[in-house]
């Protein structure tokens, strides 16, 4: 998206993401070919076709790139969006790749975007162009349940996946597991509750749990829980709305600027992102927003005084150009790629403490691969065991009266003989995934002397794991 961004800094967005990787197997002292292969995308395809719109054929253009496969399937999701390439979609299946490691998910890492901006076209019409999407990569062997996996991106959705499930099941009727084909499907053609929210609640469980360690906190000069802190997020879609509405309901958080397409809405008091949310989808954009002044160029906005930043759009918007005057102590990268390299040592000169992109917004890939274990076993999660663990908690419960000779209070109660349905168990994975994940970063940072950042820490985790399984089976 963001490729005149990148050129200024001299670099491509693929680039970009390497010269991090680089530092991370320098530290490492890899064996140099070692790290090469870990950095190379095994493959990449482009495709282009033409589809009848009004009467006329157009032509689209797209790219599927699987970063490695040394786990399969190969996951990572795909975008719509009017500036894309082979490099963006390149660099974000690597970004994946590390994503996966770091979160312990069982995936290699894989890409796909489609060069379409989809506010020009009818429902029908990217009906028409995402199957015939999906056909070509199906065709070229770019999806399937076993070998690569895609998910909703920046400008896709559940609605895009369940056409892409629907051609794969039209294609392959036999195959039992067509349902694990693609990821983030509506929840009524094999869903899961919970994947539409996933990135975002996953960025609010990675403040939350950064927030459990007091010494980091330290880090960043920021005081106190989570509750209270100031809050800027650019981009109010899928990931930048989710995170911001919890943070804002369960965490208490205040939103103060949000910052999107048309401009930015400022408000010290905070904003109610409900209403901010509702507004652009009746307006289009955040422009007349009553509650708020209103700043035309949105980008400003972004060095604003807050206590923590949340770019939740697109990538390439802290660059060396501005990485200098921004304000915020901790930055939670919601988007993929939103600091480019050269800012990133800029922002860490500073002091600035950043929560990386490949973990800050696993939560999407760690749902998705719960979608997928259940879609392959063809049974919902806690069908099988909810009744058995309600009685059992029933028992619980009838022993410690009989023992004391009391009344368990009702409350307690029902907490105690409930047995977790199926939203109950994905929030629990998704929580303990983005804790441990956390804690692991951490300790690297702790533990390696030449490690200051965590993203660097990230990647070391990442790579040891990758290149652990390289080594194992081969490149
Ligand atoms: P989305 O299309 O739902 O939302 C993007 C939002 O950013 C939109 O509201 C858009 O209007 C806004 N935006 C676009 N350009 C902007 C600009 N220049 N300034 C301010 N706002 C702008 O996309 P999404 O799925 O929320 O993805 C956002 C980011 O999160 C992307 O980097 C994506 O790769 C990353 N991500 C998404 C997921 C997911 O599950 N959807 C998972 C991991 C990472």
């Amino acid at each position: 998206m963001s490729d005149t961004k990148f050129a200024q800094e001299g670099m491509s967005f693929r680039q970009s993401v390497e010269h991090m990787v680089d530092h991370a197997i320098e530290i490492m002292e890899l064996d140099d070919g070692l790290g090469e292969a870990l950095k190379t995308c095994q493959s990449v395809i482009q495709v282009s076709f033409p589809i009848e719109i009004n009467g006329r054929a157009e032509i689209f253009t797209g790219w599927r790139a699987t970063h490695s496969a040394h786990r399969l399937p190969s996951k990572g999701g795909i975008r719509y969006a009017p500036i894309v390439d082979q490099d963006e979609v390149e660099a974000l299946a690597a970004l994946m790749t590390y994503k996966c490691a770091i979160v312990d998910v069982p995936f290699g890492g894989s890409k796909g975007g489609l060069v379409i901006d989809p506010a020009k076209y009818e429902r029908h019409q990217i009906e028409a162009i995402t199957r015939r999407f999906a056909r070509e990569l199906i065709g070229k062997g770019y999806l399937s349940p076993a070998k690569n996996v895609p998910a909703p991106d920046m400008g896709t959705g559940a609605r895009e996946m369940g056409w892409m499930v629907d051609t794969y099941r039209q294609l392959f009727p036999d195959d039992i597991n067509y349902l694990g084909s693609v990821t983030g499907k509506p929840v009524e053609h094999g869903g899961i509750r919970g994947r539409t929210e996933a990135t975002g609640r996953g960025v609010q469980y990675a403040l939350r749990e950064f927030f459990r360690h007091g010494d980091e906190v330290k880090r960043t000069g920021l005081e106190g829980s989570l509750a209270g802190q100031r809050i800027i997020v650019q981009g109010l879609g899928n990931v930048g709305y989710h995170a911001a509405h919890f943070l804002q309901t369960e965490d208490d958080c205040r939103i103060v600027a949000i910052i999107e397409r048309d401009g930015a809405i400022i408000n010290p008091d905070g904003l109610d992102v409900e209403s901010v949310h509702r507004h652009i989808r009746e307006h289009g954009g955040v422009r007349d927003y009553p509650e708020a002044s209103f700043q035309a160029n949105g980008d400003e906005a972004l060095e604003l005084e807050c206590d923590i930043l949340i770019p939740a759009a697109l990538e390439g918007v802290i660059t060396s150009e501005n990485a200098d005057r921004i304000k915020a102590p901790l930055i939670a990268e919601a988007a993929n790629g939103p600091i480019t390299f050269k800012a990133d040592a800029k922002l860490r000169e500073r002091g600035v403490e950043i929560i990386p992109d490949a973990y800050c917004n696993a939560g999407g890939v760690i749902v998705s691969y719960f979608e997928w274990i259940r879609n392959l076993n063809h049974v919902r999660f806690g069908r099988i065991d909810k009744r058995f663990h309600e009685a059992q908690g029933q028992h619980i419960i009838t022993a410690i009266e009989m023992a004391t000779n009391t009344t368990v209070p009702e409350w307690l109660r029902e907490k105690i003989a409930r047995g977790a349905n199926e939203f109950d168990l994905i929030r629990s994975g998704l929580d303990d995934s983005m804790r441990l994940a956390l804690q692991d970063i951490i300790e690297k940072r702790r533990e390696h002397e030449r490690i200051d950042d965590y993203r660097m820490a990230a990647y070391v985790i990442a790579i040891e794991k990758i290149a652990r399984s390289y080594l194992d089976i081969g490149y």
